[in-house]
């Protein structure tokens, strides 16, 4: 028996009661509908706007951050008014002034194997708006497990991508698609690379619609296809998915019977904002860096930001090797020299750590926190970014 609309509920959604496709039915059938967003940010913030407005009847939000500065850019559903709040608090309240019918359930915690099934359990579909390996995989096992579609999306620069997956008898899952995550290091985060504000927002309104979509049963679903966006050419590319029978988690022999350790598997952690550490013995904090130089020491810095980033923020001193150039450019360092590293937040240069111990070097020390944390510590003329 589906839900019975008030009459400010069919006053409120008159316009998708005039469209035959949907009608008082399809409404009826958003309201029954439950939908999980896993991440309030970029992507998060229009597919739960979106979703709140268009009466989806219960929907859940999965987030542990606060609302910071740099998030407003894109994550359109919070505000200054919400800064330092929860995410999933600042959420639910615009939500709700949206739209008070709908029932709004937050689960302000880390989505992990250990709280993955309870959390899914009362909702059809699960949105994957987080953005990091370890995540997307830990949502791709568990909605193969639960049989649950999962409505992908993923954000890059000017570059988004987008799909269905296991939504049905012959629907790939993401593992169908990439067996195996990048090696940790290859594919930047948006922390580290950048995202233009309204990516996430083209990205997150086809994801949005994709669940509508499917709720409703209308319409040919992005199952079985991968969209490629670019908003610079404002191109939309479609490649066609196979699901695969040796899929380690769908296919017919799946080695995956149970939720993973997905950071272990990834080999990073499972968000796009830590700043890296290389461990005690190689991690340098901005003070102790500080104190070092103007004890004078010699130290020779190096930077491994790309060019345009010296225009935010520089180390005085600082060369700049940027982390792709630093295996060609590596006899430009004298390893008998004491080399600190450092980049944005220290991720890449805990990358370009391992490059230079790799190749034998050991007297190097990665910056903890990197530049931003050099303007939290040591120099606060510097903007951090
Ligand atoms: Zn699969």
């Amino acid at each position: 028996m589906l839900p019975t609309l008030s009459h400010d509920e069919i006053l409120r959604y008159s316009r998708h009661l005039l469209i035959p496709e949907v009608g008082l039915e399809g409404q009826q059938k958003l309201k029954a509908a439950s939908v999980l967003v896993i991440g309030t940010g970029g992507l998060g913030s229009p597919v739960a706007l979106y979703l709140a407005a268009a009466g989806i009847g219960r929907i859940g939000l999965v987030d542990y951050d606060v609302v910071d500065f740099s998030n407003l850019q894109r994550q359109v559903i919070h505000g200054e008014s919400t800064l330092g709040k929860l995410k999933v608090e600042s959420a639910r309240q615009r939500m709700l002034d949206i739209n008070p019918d709908i029932q709004v359930d937050v689960y302000n915690e880390m989505f992990t194997s250990e709280n993955a099934f309870r959390i899914a359990d009362p909702y059809d579909i699960i949105i994957d708006g987080t953005d990091n390996f370890p995540t997307r995989y830990l949502t791709n096992d568990l909605c193969v497990l639960t049989g649950k579609p999962n409505v992908y999306g993923s954000i890059y620069r000017f570059d988004g991508q987008a799909s269905v997956f296991n939504a049905g008898d012959d629907s790939p899952c993401y593992r169908c698609l990439f067996p195996e995550p990048p090696p940790p290091g290859l594919v930047p985060s948006c922390a580290e690379g950048g995202v233009l504000g309204i990516l996430p927002g083209t990205i997150g309104t086809i994801q949005a619609t994709e669940a509508i979509k499917l709720i409703l049963g209308i319409g040919e679903s992005l199952s079985g296809k991968l969209l490629l966006y670019s908003a610079l050419d404002m191109s939309f590319d479609f490649v066609k998915l196979r699901k695969n029978p040796n899929c380690k988690v769908c296919g017919e022999h799946p080695e995956v019977t149970t939720l993973i350790d997905y950071e272990q598997f990834c080999g990073m952690p499972a968000n796009d904002h830590d700043s890296g550490s290389a461990g005690d013995e190689w991690d340098i904090s901005a003070t102790e860096l500080k104190a070092r130089l103007d004890a004078g020491d010699a130290l020779h810095l190096i930077d491994v930001r790309e060019p345009h980033e010296l225009a935010i923020s520089r180390i005085p001193g600082a060369d700049l090797i940027p982390l792709g150039q630093l295996a060609a450019r590596m006899h430009e360092l004298n390893s008998a020299d004491e080399i600190v590293l450092f980049c944005k937040i220290g991720t890449r240069s805990v990358r370009a750590l391992e490059v230079l111990a790799s190749a034998g070097f050991r007297k190097i020390k990665n910056l903890d926190g990197g530049i931003n944390a050099w303007a939290e510590e040591v120099d606060p003329s510097l903007p951090i970014y």
